[in-house]
């Protein structure tokens, strides 16, 4: 589905794309223009120390469809095959590219202008979570999914992940 969003194209209306967002202080600014292949939140504790709470959460947006706009993000987080990309003046965690999986960068859905329609369809490392910590997620796994499992989730996702009410 590559079909640019100004066209009168049904998914691009159904998750009314183009998306804009930025972190705390603006320098860095994202343009999201496909949509999202899955939306989680991941409770390890790497994120709880990352996100300083108790999980953190992800859309993965395929990589044709994310653009930084302005700004220039900078690798902190592990320093590992995960890049996790900061804006170099606020230092807001905004998104993540995994080494060997570049079908698809994992936004923080937080710094997008709009997300208070954002749910968390899958859960993952409920094993590390505290134990007050609970997410509507309608998947939950106590570590990560095998490789096998995405392509039903992606589909599952497809159909039945929340979308932005309309404008
Ligand atoms: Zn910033
Ligand atoms: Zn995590």
């Amino acid at each position: 589905m590559n079909t640019p969003a100004h066209t009168a194209d049904p998914i691009a209306d159904d998750w009314q794309l183009p998306w804009e967002g930025g972190c705390r202080c603006g320098q860095v600014r994202l343009r999201i223009t496909a949509p999202p292949l899955l939306s989680m939140a991941c409770h390890c504790t790497g994120c709880q120390r990352m996100s300083a709470s108790a999980f953190s959460l992800s859309l993965a947006i395929p990589t044709p469809g994310f653009e930084v706009v302005s700004g220039e993000p900078v690798i902190g987080g592990l320093h590992g095959d995960s890049h996790h990309y900061f804006c170099p003046r606020c230092k807001s965690w905004m998104f993540t590219r995994t080494e060997g999986m570049d079908e698809f960068v994992n936004i923080r859905p937080t710094m997008l202008d709009r997300h208070e329609w954002f749910v968390p369809f899958m859960e993952t490392w409920t094993d590390e979570k505290l134990p007050w910590a609970a997410t509507p997620a309608v998947h939950s796994f106590a570590m990560l999914p095998d490789l096998e499992a995405f392509p039903a989730l992606i589909q599952a996702y497809a159909l039945e992940g929340a979308r932005p009410s309309k404008a």
